[in-house]
């Protein structure tokens, strides 16, 4: 083993950044193999201890909790592993090739998670699914394994059973990123499939039909606001069930300490120095011009903290803007009342002219409709005042934004 050892410090006394761009290359290749050739002996000696059951002489449960506490293997990677090692004993074939380096790692993951979904349908098909990894991309491996699995699963239980098979193998993951970021994994059985990128489609295609300007989101960024687009209408329904006596919508958490001045630039220092930073009941903490966005047209709990950020006193949460204050907003702008858009109602907040945190009313005149990215952009870069019961827009520059004359509602 403390061959291996010098091995690696050889490589590791190389000055990589003069070597001849062969050489890099070559080393890179037989690192590569090597790596992949120490993975396969490491995981047969982890299918090894999993057997023999050794770390239960120092209290671990199982040879996942073993890798996870010993070695600081994140639990994901050590309950993979394991079921791999596991695998790789069912899996005679695969195994040979992956030792002969004839199939690469990332191939023997696709085949494993193959294995453990169908392990008799698998024995049959070891060889043809092998010879697969061997000649075909990862990408046209996967494809293969699909299609192979809907064969199995079809001769199984029929067609019939095809469809319940596909629905016991739908999941859906959320979490929450440290970064506070939302992460969706996840697979959707055909019918719940169809019906979410219906909503979405819908979404898109009305978004398209009431577009003016062009539109600088990517694809996947508009797919991402479509999807909450769908969520934040069936928030916006006053016919959904009541949990614990509400209906629970967007709530921003926002401590007292940190409101004061907060229309000013300092304000997300501020509200950090003191601890108390607003937040997300699920996402948790957000800076506060998110909040100010936010907190325009949500529901609202104030929270005072004491001297070391605990909270003293939690207020109820209340909705910045009463149901039928915004129905009467409504009936009087009619649409997103930003130049040149006409995003009905049900794509708008009502959003607040003068900010409720720095004293402005929440009254008729001094809310106005914007649909959800004019809102965002209000926020981010224009000033908005009311002259005459009119809204006027102005660019960073001071410049007015005109609403040609037969936009404006009567
Ligand atoms: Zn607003
Ligand atoms: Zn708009």
């Amino acid at each position: 083993m403390s061959e291996l050892r010098s091995v690696i410090e050889a490589f590791r006394s190389e000055e990589v950044s003069r070597l001849p761009d062969a050489r890099v290359e070559e080393d890179f290749g037989e690192l590569q193999a090597a790596v992949e050739a120490l993975e396969a002996e490491r995981l047969r000696r982890l299918a090894e201890i999993d057997r023999r059951r050794s770390f239960e002489r120092d209290g671990y449960l199982s040879a996942a909790a073993w890798l996870a506490g010993r070695f600081r293997v994140a639990w994901n990677d050590a309950r993979r592993g394991v079921a791999l090692a596991r695998g790789l004993d069912r899996m005679p074939r695969v195994r040979r090739a992956f030792h002969d380096g004839a199939i690469s790692l990332s191939a023997v993951r696709v085949l494993g998670e193959a294995q453990q979904a169908e392990p008799e349908g698998f024995q049959v098909s070891e060889r043809f699914l092998t010879d697969a990894a061997s000649r075909h991309s990862i990408g046209d491996l996967r494809r293969v394994v699909v299609h192979w699995r809907h064969v199995v699963e079809r001769e199984r239980s029929g067609a019939e059973g095809l469809d319940a098979a596909l629905r016991a193998r739908r999941r859906l993951h959320t979490s929450v990123t440290l970064d506070g970021m939302v992460r969706l994994d996840g697979d959707l059985d055909p019918e719940t499939g169809e019906t979410v990128l219906t909503a979405m489609r819908a979404v898109l295609d009305a978004e398209t039909r009431t577009e003016h300007a062009p539109d600088d989101r990517a694809p996947a960024q508009r797919r991402a606001d479509a999807l909450g687009e769908v969520c934040r209408r069936w928030l916006d329904r006053t016919d959904r069930p009541e949990v614990a006596g509400e209906r629970p919508h967007l709530t921003v958490t926002v401590p007292v300490e940190a409101l004061a001045g907060i229309g000013t630039s300092d304000a997300p220092q501020r509200a950090g120095d003191r601890g108390g930073a607003p937040s997300l009941d699920h996402v948790g903490p957000i800076d506060a011009a998110t909040m100010h966005r936010l907190a325009c047209d949500a529901s609202v709990t104030r929270v005072v903290l004491g001297p070391r950020s605990e909270p003293l006193d939690v207020g109820r949460r209340t909705a910045v803007v009463p149901p039928a204050l915004r129905r009467a907003v409504v009936v009087r702008d009619r649409r997103c009342r930003f130049p040149g858009c006409d995003r009905p109602p049900p794509w708008c907040d009502a959003h607040h002219v003068a900010h409720w945190v720095d004293g402005g009313a929440t009254s008729v005149d001094n809310l106005v409709l914007l649909c959800r990215r004019h809102h965002r952009l209000t926020h981010e870069r224009f000033a908005l005042e009311m002259t005459d019961g009119r809204p006027v827009f102005r660019r960073p520059d001071g410049s007015i934004l005109d609403d040609g004359p037969d936009r404006a509602p009567p």
